[in-house]
């Protein structure tokens, strides 16, 4: 950057930049925000403002942008989105009073983590800032939302286990330690995340032990102190609403990595990253922002313990039993405003007066909410109700300090109700007698000069006046008046009298206003007393959201209560469903499978034609698994889980965009993480794993997958496959089913049953599911004149489906080898027209 000016204000803008080169600088004169230099340069094309430049004369221009300051919200929001940050520097003092430059300095450093967006779109949103430590043994992690001041922690062991959290946190702003590899870098930048650097503190800093005083773990301790430490810098404001940091463990909760949770659109929708289309979709009925915010935090974070499950379904229960409860409940929490963030703007100082009778109607709403779960016959719901303090007093000193419609600013009064204080009410009386006095003023002057139309009036830049038409101006006794103003049409006077009282009244208002910000922010400061209980009331009343949505959800779709047990890892599920999938049938068309997996059997093989269903079964039942263990009820007729530890997956074909891996190299590496880490208790879905390589290729992988799941994993796990030759496994494998989607034909089409039946499927379909895409009819005639050979051939040249197996069993010499062989058996020209119709039959499924 060439310093290419040395007026003083630059000097000062130098000196403020070298402290924050990696934020744009938005620095204050006048009206606007100015950009100076690269800054300026690159703003300006980001932000599509005019670039100018400062001190035209001299050789080197300074490039200069501007944004008035009032719009200036817009920009810098812009800008973080994009993960930048902004360091908003400010006039630290009235520039008509300043002796010399004036003094300026930075108020706040706005980065991705720390933004706080409030549009609707981000109520149900959090935005978490994470703070991420090496040492010896291993990862600490802490994160934030600074809106609310909740801070949780947690020790992780490699820099894997790290990513997988910073997705799942979809956290935008990493404050790291140390330095990162190449790799670790180029993750970073491929999910988006700003990494900062830790900004030291000096001094003691009260916030930092308040945070700290439940850590155990030298790791999480120091990941807290590094994220309040941050957000203490940055900010330069009170913080007050932090929260006593909760620590936990990963395997504390039901684990599934970050694609796992995408892969089942836990919270949004793989295809559009919307809300629509997911789980949370379906069972967000919540009717406050905390509530939803909760949800989301539950549904990536299922629970291990039987004991806390039923506890959720209890207040369920409790909940879909009592009707009216439920109602009276839900009327009331709609008109409950988000406590969290409310009390953050308390501990900010930036609440206005209407934010806080929010928060009064808000606590008025739950005296309403008590007396409805008193009036239950639960008795969870009475004990609930009982933990809850609705803080009445503070409800009571904001709703009878404050007028029920202030205005927005806090400093032009209007706030505060007749009656709160003495001094203001004097001050108002002062007010209303000088006007009194003014209007009498008015009427004596009428009679006095006989001129009917006179008028007192008032402007900003005179204060107040006396109006006289034109056609009166003779009448004028101009001994008393002294002219001010000439208008087109009438003449304004004053008089000393008039100016003495001015100056009673606008003094009275000055001091009024004065004295109502005082009010206000004692106000203020007094509702900060009760952040932490604020804080807790808004957590109760989330989680009672919760609950109440999961019943009006149950009520609604007919789900069940499912019980758990412990003692095995049997799965019986009657009647199950795809929680949305069925949402976006035609009512009643959705067809219920079964899942019983007794502990004799730990694989479901399943095949069946493309389009029957074989997907939505397997990941109905992984959907059914983690609502139940969130405490929801789940779309069965009836279901009886065991407790799964964790889930993997292997469905669909996106590529992993942030990892920058091939669709077939993710494929592995998710088959990878299930091999390995999978334990008895755990789900894991495969669907159609082989896919991304040739066929024997892929056929031998998938069937080698399936056997070290069964013999070294078992853990309960769906199997699809379009490789009809592992059906024979079940000869072999004990443990392993073949089951199938039911379809028949008729007419030569192909009918879709989406029954789910013993056995394996008789029929791959392939070339009806390719009719039923239109294919033209000379390509399926000579398809089906193909298959019809190799079915033939079958024995002779690909070797019968129980011959195939043995690849996979014991004594098989090397499965790949193998596989080899038998491609060469296939003549070329043959296995072209396989290949065409295995890719008409594996292609993708979208319709
Ligand atoms: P596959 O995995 O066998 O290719 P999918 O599971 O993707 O098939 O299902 C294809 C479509 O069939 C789904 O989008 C859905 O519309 C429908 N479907 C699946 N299962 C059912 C069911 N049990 N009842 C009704 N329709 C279903």
């Amino acid at each position: 950057m060439a310093k290419s000016s040395t007026t003083p204000m630059m000097e000062q803008y130098y000196d403020i930049k070298k402290q924050y080169p990696d934020a744009f600088l938005f620095y204050r004169v006048g009206d606007f925000y100015e950009l100076f230099e690269d800054d300026a340069v690159k703003g300006a094309q980001i932000l599509e403002l005019t670039l100018t430049h400062r001190s035209n004369k001299t050789k080197n221009p300074i490039p200069m942008a501007g944004v008035p300051h009032l719009a200036v919200d817009s920009y810098v929001n812009t800008l973080v989105e994009k993960g930048y940050k902004v360091a908003l520097c400010e006039q630290l003092e009235d520039p008509k009073k300043a002796k010399g430059m004036v003094k300026r300095g930075i108020i706040q450093l706005v980065t991705p983590g720390t933004m706080m967006a409030e549009g609707p779109n981000e109520a149900k949103e959090s935005n978490y800032l994470t703070s991420v430590v090496t040492t010896n043994s291993g990862f600490g992690l802490a994160y934030s939302d600074l809106s609310t001041g909740e801070i949780y922690t947690t020790h992780l062991k490699d820099f894997a286990a790290v990513s997988n959290e910073l997705l799942s946190l979809r956290t935008r702003e990493v404050v790291y330690n140390g330095p990162l590899t190449a790799q670790n870098q180029d993750f970073m930048h491929k999910a988006n995340i700003t990494v900062s650097k830790p900004t030291p503190l000096e001094g003691e800093h009260a916030e930092i032990s308040y945070v700290e005083q439940n850590l155990k773990n030298h790791a999480e301790r120091q990941a807290a102190e590094q994220l309040v430490g941050y957000l203490l810098t940055t900010q330069k404001r009170s913080l007050a609403h932090l929260q006593i940091a909760k620590s936990y463990e990963v395997n504390q909760y039901l684990q599934m990595s970050h694609t796992v949770q995408n892969n089942l659109e836990l919270i949004s929708s793989a295809k559009t990253g919307k809300k629509m289309g997911s789980l949370f979709w379906v069972l967000d009925k919540t009717h406050t922002a905390m509530g939803g915010r909760l949800l989301k935090r539950w549904l990536s974070r299922p629970l291990l313990s039987i004991e806390e499950i039923n506890k959720r379904q209890e207040m369920v229960q409790s909940l879909l039993d009592n009707y009216f409860t439920r109602e009276n409940v839900i009327d009331a929490l709609k008109g409950v405003y988000d406590l969290e963030r409310l009390t953050g703007r308390i501990a900010f100082g930036n609440v206005n007066a209407r934010e806080l009778l929010q928060l009064s109607r808000s606590l008025q709403a739950v005296p309403v909410i008590l007396d409805a779960l008193k009036q239950s016959d639960s008795t969870e719901l009475k004990d609930f109700a009982d933990k809850i303090d609705p803080l009445k007093g503070v409800a009571e000193l904001i709703s009878t300090t404050l007028v029920k419609d202030p205005p927005i600013l806090t400093t032009e009064g209007g706030l505060i109700q007749d009656g709160v204080d003495a001094q203001l009410d004097r001050y108002r009386d002062a007010m209303n007698n000088g006007k009194k006095w003014l209007a009498q003023m008015e009427a004596d002057e009428r009679e006095k000069t006989g001129i009917e139309n006179l008028k007192v009036g008032y402007n900003k830049v005179f204060g107040y006046y006396i109006q006289v038409s034109n056609g009166n101006k003779s009448k004028v006794p101009l001994d008393r008046y002294t002219r001010k103003q000439t208008l087109t049409n009438a003449e304004r006077y004053i008089t000393p009298e008039l100016k003495e009282h001015e100056n009673l009244i606008m003094e009275a208002q000055t001091r009024s206003t004065d004295l109502e910000y005082d009010l206000f922010v004692k106000l203020r400061e007094e509702v900060k007393k009760y952040i932490p209980a604020l804080q807790k009331l808004g957590n109760q009343l989330a989680a009672l959201d919760v609950y109440t949505g999961f019943a009006t959800v149950a009520e609604e779709n007919n789900y069940c209560r499912p019980s758990f047990h412990s003692a095995n890892q049997n799965i019986d599920v009657v009647g199950g469903r795809h929680p949305v999938v069925e949402k976006v049938m035609t009512a009643g068309s959705y067809i219920p499978n079964d899942v019983k997996m007794a502990d004799d059997t730990d694989i479901y093989l399943i095949t069946g034609p493309n389009m029957s269903g074989k997907s939505t079964y397997m990941r109905q039942m992984a959907l059914i698994a983690i609502m139940a263990q969130v405490g929801s009820f789940v779309p069965a007729d009836s279901a009886d889980l065991p407790i799964f530890d964790q889930i993997f997956t292997r469905i669909g074909a996106a590529d992993d965009l942030i990892s920058g891996k091939s669709t077939f190299m993710v494929e592995m590496s998710e088959a990878n993480e299930a091999l390995q880490y999978a334990t008895k208790r755990s789900l894991v879905l495969f669907d159609e794993i082989g896919r991304g390589t040739a066929t024997y290729d892929g056929m031998a992988l998938a069937g080698a997958i399936v056997k070290y799941l069964h013999d070294k994993v078992g853990a309960k796990t769906l199997f699809a496959t379009h490789y009809h030759e592992l059906t024979d496994l079940d000869k072999t494998l004990h443990h392993l089913k073949n089951i199938h989607v039911g379809a028949t034909e008729e007419n030569g089409k192909l009918i879709f049953l989406h029954k789910i039946l013993p056995g394996p499927a008789d029929q791959s379909y392939g070339i009806h599911v390719a009719q039923l895409a239109g294919l033209p009819h000379r390509v399926l005639r000579e398809a089906t004149k193909l298959l019809k050979r190799l079915e033939a051939q079958g024995a002779s040249e690909l070797g019968p489906a129980s011959e195939q197996l043995n690849l996979f069993t014991e004594n098989a010499p090397e499965a790949e080898e193998t596989t080899d062989d038998e491609a060469e058996t296939v003549s070329n020209a043959e296995k072209d027209v396989l290949d065409q119709i295995s890719n008409l039959y594996l292609a993708d499924k979208t319709p």
